[in-house]
This record gives structure tokens, sequence and C-alpha cells, in this order.
């Protein structure tokens, strides 16, 4: 899954980006309004966490615009306490939630991962397919009784799959969602975790559609 942070507070940014890339998720920062527009708008992120106070242009500004253009992409509102904005406010521009600054890193993550399960239709953090299941929340994934120990990465791919299950996902969606802006390496690296995921799962799961992507398939 991939974030954008629109956050001016650098070394709140930094932290956030940090702690959520160790947790498997590809994360781009940037500190300007603007720039945090046009970089939603090109649709790639699966939830955009948005500041208010910023440079450029304001984190409200940035939410109506991102929705007067159609984009759905679930927006998580960072406010001041001070109370200074209103969060009724946010969430009648289109923001799906907001946090209170300073809040917990832990609930930061909680509400990212609820706001993704709510945008994927899925009430439970647990999806199954066939034998295999993944739990989104506690990051484990089982295939019947035996767990599989993944990489944050590796949990990430499996997750684009398991997701759309018996459909078919092209290589570049997965580089799109799993990798954040600054990996300019080779876009073979799916590749390379999809073979590692069907050693760990079973060879016949995850079927190579030629020139098309992968498809995973109940097990
Ligand atoms: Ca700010």
């Amino acid at each position: 899954m991939r974030l954008l942070i629109v956050e001016d507070e650098k070394r709140l940014a930094v932290s956030l980006a940090r702690g959520l890339t160790a947790e498997g998720f590809a994360v781009d920062v940037v500190h300007d309004g603007l720039e945090g527009l046009h970089r939603a708008c090109d649709g790639a992120y699966d939830l955009v966490v948005l500041d208010i106070m910023l440079p450029g242009m304001n984190g409200y500004r940035v939410c109506a615009a991102l929705r007067a253009a159609g984009h759905e992409v679930p927006i998580l509102m960072l406010t001041a306490k001070d109370g200074e904005y209103d969060e009724a406010e946010g969430l009648d521009t289109g923001a799906d939630d907001y946090l209170t600054k300073p809040f917990s890193y832990v609930v930061l993550v909680a509400r990212v991962r609820a706001l993704l399960r709510r945008r994927a239709g899925a009430g439970s953090p647990v999806v199954t397919v066939g034998s295999l299941r993944m739990d989104t929340a506690a990051r484990r994934v089982h295939r019947g009784e035996e767990e599989i120990a993944l990489t944050a990465k590796e949990f990430a791919v499996l997750e684009q799959l398991v997701l759309r299950a018996g459909q078919v996902v092209s290589k570049a969606e997965i580089l799109e969602h799993v990798w954040d802006f600054a990996y300019d390496g080779d876009p073979n690296i799916v590749e390379v975790y999809v073979s590692t995921l069907r050693r760990k799962l079973g060879t016949a799961s995850i079927r190579t559609m030629r020139g098309a992507g992968y498809r995973l398939e109940a097990l």
C-alpha cells in the first residue's frame, strides 16, 4: 500500500515515513500543499495523510480540490490541538478521518489501516483465499494451520495479490503500490519478491499471466 504524507513539519514527516516504511508501506513525503495536490492527483496512492497548515495551499483546499477533481483516495487529516481549525470543516471538505496533534503513532497506524480496509470494502481485517488467511491488522499470514513468516515488503506484495485474488495484477501496479517514488532500481524486483512468495506459499499459488502480470489463485 502506498501512502502520501503532506506535512511541512519535516521531523514529524520523516519520523512518520520511517515508521510506516518499516511496516511495509511505500511512503512518499512532500512538505507543500500544492505539491501534495499534484502528487495525489497522480492517483497511485492508497491513502493521503494531510496536514492542514501548509505552505503553498492549506490542507482543506487540497482536500476540496482532490474531491472536486473526482479523486476518492482516503484522506486522514492532521489537525492542530489548539482548536483553531475545526475538525468538522475537515470532514466537510471530504476528509475521511482526522487525528489531533500530538497523536500517538500507534493510533495513526491503526487509523490508516482502518481507512485502507474500509476502502477495500473489507469489514474484517482477515482476508481468506482458499487455505490462505491474511490478517492485515496483525500482519500475519497462515496457510492452513501453518504460519508463514514474511518480511514487511513480501507481505505488502502479497497483500496486493490477495486483495484482488482471482484477478490479474500487473507488475507496474504492484511496483506503484509497494515501492515509493524514490525507488529507481530495476522494476524486475517484483519478480524477485513473487518468486520468494511462491517458495514460501507453494508454487502453484501465484500464476504468471504472460505479459499481463500475476494472479493469485485459491490454494
Ligand atoms: Ca503544518
